[in-house]
Formats: C-alpha cells, structure tokens, sequence
C-alpha cells in the first residue's frame, strides 16, 4: 500500500480561515501543538480562531526538538485531555512531532506549516531526533495528514533562512532521486523523478527571486513556497522510500552527531549533504557531469545565503574526530546512503570529505 497524500490540501491566500470548516468536521478537542517563541503569537491567533468556533483546545509546546522527552509528555497531556485531533502549526520539527503525536493516538492531524522550510506538512514520515538534536531514526506513519493548510501569510512571517533552507532540501529530492532510482522501470516512479526534475528547475529559475523579495504578492515566491511545502512531499509520496533520500539526508543525519554552536537547519546541512554526494559520484560512479552540477550549485547556494561546506555549518571535520563520526554514522547499516546504486567505503566518505573541506571551491 502506497501512502501518497494528506486528504485535503487547502493552500494560497487566507487558507487558515478557509480550512476552518472543514477542521471542525474532523475534531472537537483539539491538542494545539508549537514550539518558539517567534510563532507565539500567530498560534494564539490559532488558538483564539478555534475558541471561537466553541472547540475545546488544549494548547501544547515543545521543549525540543522531535524528541522521545518531548512526545511522551506531550503524548499524556492529550490523553489526559480527550484530545481527538492534534493541529500542529511550525517549522518541520514541529510537523513531526505533531504527526507522530497523532499517529501514537490514532487520532486525525492537522499540519499547519509557519515556514517553507520542508515538505513536512505532506509526509507519512517523521524524524525523531534526541534532546540535544542529533538525528535518532525516521518513523514511517499510518497516513499523512488528513488536512494540510499552507497559508501564505502565515509562511510570510518566517526568517527569510527557512525558505533557503526549504530549497535545498526540495533540490536534494531531484540529486537523491535521480541516482538511487534512474534504473527503475516503474513508470510512476520514473514520473516521480521528472516531476523533481522540474521542480529543481523552478527552483534555480525563481529561487533567487522568492528569496530576495519574499511577498505574497510575488509569484515566484508563492512557487517556491509550494514547490518547498506541497510538490516536495508529492515527489517522496509518489515515489516511495527510493525516490527520497539517499546520500544528501545520510551525510545530514550524521553530521547532526556533532556539535555546532550555529545550530543550521534541516535544509542547510542537506545541502552541503548533495554536494558531498556529488563529489562521492564523481570519485566513485564516474559521474563526469558532477563538478559542472557542483559549480552550478554552489553559485544559486551562495546567492542564498546557504552554508556550501561543513565549516560554515560550525563544525571543524578535522577536529576530535569528527571526520570518523561522520562517516561511520553516515556508513551505518540502516543508512539511507545504501540505496547508492554503485560500491564505496568508509574511507571513500572519510578521503571524499576532507578532500571537500580542504578545498577552495571554485564558481
Ligand atoms: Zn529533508
């Protein structure tokens, strides 16, 4: 069975108010989930609209990341509440949480996303991370969720880094994709690699542009928006396990073993995930086209504003080993990066990695 989509997608200008209807056909108690300080005040704005149509909301806020600590205190609060409903409004950990939360009370879930930072609103899967947000495991869930709402003003209040961040990690759907599953012969899943394709050419051609001059009234912004909060999500739910991550989220799950006082999103560390990938294919896949790709990438990545190596994400490979938790973590058994269609060792990661970060990259 093949899980591919939230049951109702509601999206563009005044999409909250409008998914209002349909949010109390689904619930009476809902469990009102968030995290920061910035979103405060656009979750009482929640809050206060679902009082108003006579729901018995239970606000809830994480301490951490989507973390064990987290969802089982979370978890006994909505029991000991009746909740029926968890409507998580954040970022992509945020997102997670609420779904694993709802999938834990076989209850509905509501994803409402405050950035375009990830296809998170969308999925059947959720990453669980430890207190201190290094990448634990990722949960495949029952179903998505049975209503997103992607509204544009909400997403507009967002740091301008959580749209660059959402980029690179839609642009790894394409990087990851493409080289895990290019010899599969399953039509749909060959049509799930187009459709990323062309998002990772929507995203070089308006990226620059919905970065610059983030407004609901700009249309590549509202593009990048979507392609970063629905189209992303539609790829992995077509296209299934292959079709999503690969080397790019290994090289991120183990770089968030490490310790950095920059604390870089999701998407930044991906990014610098598909470069690494990159140089892993030309070094070992023969993929000639490879540093043409990596040129390319680096020039639209430092236009906005994203990290291009694991320096500028705060950490230094070459110190306390570093270099060998990463690629032990990034080798580990149940990684992602063994969906790589060709031969490579810990070393391979080990040389491909410090060659990376010794390196002055040239645009
Ligand atoms: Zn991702």
């Amino acid at each position: 069975m093949q899980i591919i989509s939230p049951n109702k997608v509601i999206r563009g200008k005044n999409a909250w108010k409008r998914s209002l209807p349909e949010i109390v056909k689904l619930t009476k108690s809902p469990l009102l989930l968030g995290r920061s300080f910035i979103t405060r005040s656009l979750r009482s704005r929640i809050y206060n609209d679902l009082i108003q149509l006579n729901l018995n909301v239970f606000n809830a806020e994480l301490e951490f990341d989507c973390c064990e600590v987290d969802l089982t205190r979370i978890y006994n609060l909505a029991v000991e509440h009746n909740c029926d409903s968890i409507i998580t409004a954040g970022g992509g950990k945020v997102l997670d949480a609420g779904k694993l939360l709802a999938d834990y009370l076989s209850v509905p879930c509501i994803t409402v996303p405050l950035s375009a930072s990830t296809c998170a609103g969308w999925t059947a899967l959720a990453n669980i991370y430890t207190t201190e947000g290094k990448f634990v495991k990722d949960i495949n869930l029952k179903s998505c969720p049975k209503i997103l709402v992607c509204d544009h003003s909400f997403i507009n209040s967002a740091p301008k880094k959580t749209l660059s961040s959402g980029i690179a990690d839609s642009l790894a759907k394409w990087y990851e994709s493409s080289i895990t599953s290019s010899s599969n012969k399953d039509g749909i899943i060959q049509q799930a690699i187009q459709i990323s394709r062309v998002l990772r050419d929507q995203l070089f051609i308006q990226g620059e542009d919905a970065f610059n001059n983030p407004s609901e009234e700009n249309l590549a912004w509202t593009n990048v928006v979507e392609a970063n909060s629905l189209t992303a999500g539609l790829i992995g739910g077509i296209g299934g396990e292959k079709c999503r991550t690969a080397a790019a989220h290994a090289i991120h799950n183990a770089i968030t073993q490490i310790n950095s006082n920059k604390k870089p999103l999701h998407g930044e560390i991906v990014g610098v995930g598909i470069l690494i990938q990159l140089r892993l294919e030309e070094s070992k896949n023969n993929n000639k086209l490879a540093n043409q790709s990596i040129n390319q990438l680096v020039k639209f990545m430092k236009n906005l504003k994203l990290p291009t190596t694991i320096s500028e994400l705060g950490i230094n490979v070459f110190e306390n080993d570093n270099l060998q938790k990463i690629a032990s973590f990034t080798c580990r058994k149940e990684s992602e990066i063994h969906f790589l269609p060709f031969e490579f060792s810990k070393e391979d990661i080990i040389q491909v990695i410090s060659k990376f970060e010794s390196q002055k990259i040239k645009i």
